[in-house]
């Protein structure tokens, strides 16, 4: 249960005006036990930064991370390395995460012998144990990292993820750097592990496709808020936050001429000097005078589908996906 998260970064100098950066801006959503949320936007949007907020890779600046009861952000740091081996990270580049100087055998033993598991021999069988179940040969344990492909180096870090069975997974854009024919495989792959062990999966990805496939809830965030939480399907099917729409409507479609797209003008603003009120108003064809001054709060529906928008129920239904990409 994340609450109130925030990051800010004082950034600017001598040459530059000096602020404060809100990376991420006072944020709270639930992930359940076995679920799979995704975190969805722009780059630079704040979904990393959140991640790594979660697993204090980074520390907060302000708010809670509440895991089994207990706020993470205020463990020490004896009790949070005894919480660490529950809460694991998988990187999106499988080239630069995988130390190339080790072996498969001793990149995936690594957690169990930092987190004292079995010595010896009870390491090497689990080793064998999470090469089969990530689909690579356990024969290929003394094999060094630029011996596989891209897309076996991403099932290597899943493993090495794995091997202190954890209760949550951050898996931060794990398939963007991969060849596109290779993507579908890593993401049934987290998909059957995620039913498989009841994995708690925070899934950030800037691909709407990928998530859809994957998630059971959906978490849209814009310079550093989130501004639409919902269930998948609730999520694809009608949409509520105008930018949400928007990047449905940038899916590349194979028909474009049958939707009305909702097209964003203007760049992403600077996450250092924010619109006022509603971040999203320079770029929203529905605000209003109210949208530039007052910050809509994220709101949810009996059904759980929250949306931070002042005017969402005045606009006009959304078109829809192309039915070329609808199930
Ligand atoms: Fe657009 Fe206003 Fe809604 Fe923000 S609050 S998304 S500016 S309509
Ligand atoms: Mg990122």
């Amino acid at each position: 249960r994340v609450a109130g998260l925030s990051k800010y970064f004082d950034v600017g100098g001598l040459f530059q005006r000096r602020g404060r950066l809100a990376a991420v801006d006072n944020i709270s959503f639930d992930l359940a036990e076995g679920e799979t949320l995704g975190l969805v936007g722009e780059s630079g949007c704040g979904k990393s930064t959140t991640g790594r907020l979660i697993l204090r890779l980074i520390e907060a600046s302000a708010g809670s991370v509440a895991f089994r009861g207990e706020n993470l952000l205020k463990l020490d740091a004896t009790a949070m390395g005894s919480h660490r081996r529950n809460l694991q990270l998988i990187f999106q580049d499988p080239f630069s995460s995988l130390n190339p100087s080790m072996t498969v055998h001793e990149i995936i033993g690594e957690p169990m012998h930092v987190h004292h598991i079995d010595a010896g021999s009870g390491i090497t069988r689990r080793v064998a144990e999470l090469l089969q179940m990530v689909g690579l040969n356990p024969a290929h344990m003394a094999r060094y990292p630029h011996e596989f492909s891209g897309g076996q180096r991403q099932r290597i870090g899943i493993a090495r993820a794995l091997a202190l069975s954890p209760q949550l997974i951050v898996c931060d854009e794990p398939v963007s750097a991969l060849d596109v024919s290779v993507q579908a495989q890593i993401l049934n792959l987290l998909r059957r592990l995620q039913q498989d062990m009841r994995l708690g999966l925070l899934f950030i990805s800037h691909d709407l496709m990928a998530v859809r496939y994957i998630a059971h809830r959906v978490a849209v965030m814009y310079l550093g808020k989130l501004v639409e939480v919902a269930p998948t399907d609730a999520i694809f099917a009608a949409p509520r936050h105008p930018y949400t729409r928007a990047l449905l409507d940038a899916v590349p479609a194979p028909e474009p001429e049958r939707r009305a797209r909702l097209v964003l003008d203007g760049d992403l603003p600077s996450p250092l000097d924010p619109p006022t009120g509603c971040h999203f108003h320079p770029r929203c064809p529905f605000a209003t005078a109210r949208c530039a001054t007052e910050a809509p709060a994220l709101v949810a529906d009996p059904a759980g589908h929250a949306v931070a928008c002042h005017n969402w129920r005045e606009i006009p239904a959304w078109s829809g996906l192309s039915p070329a990409l609808t199930r």
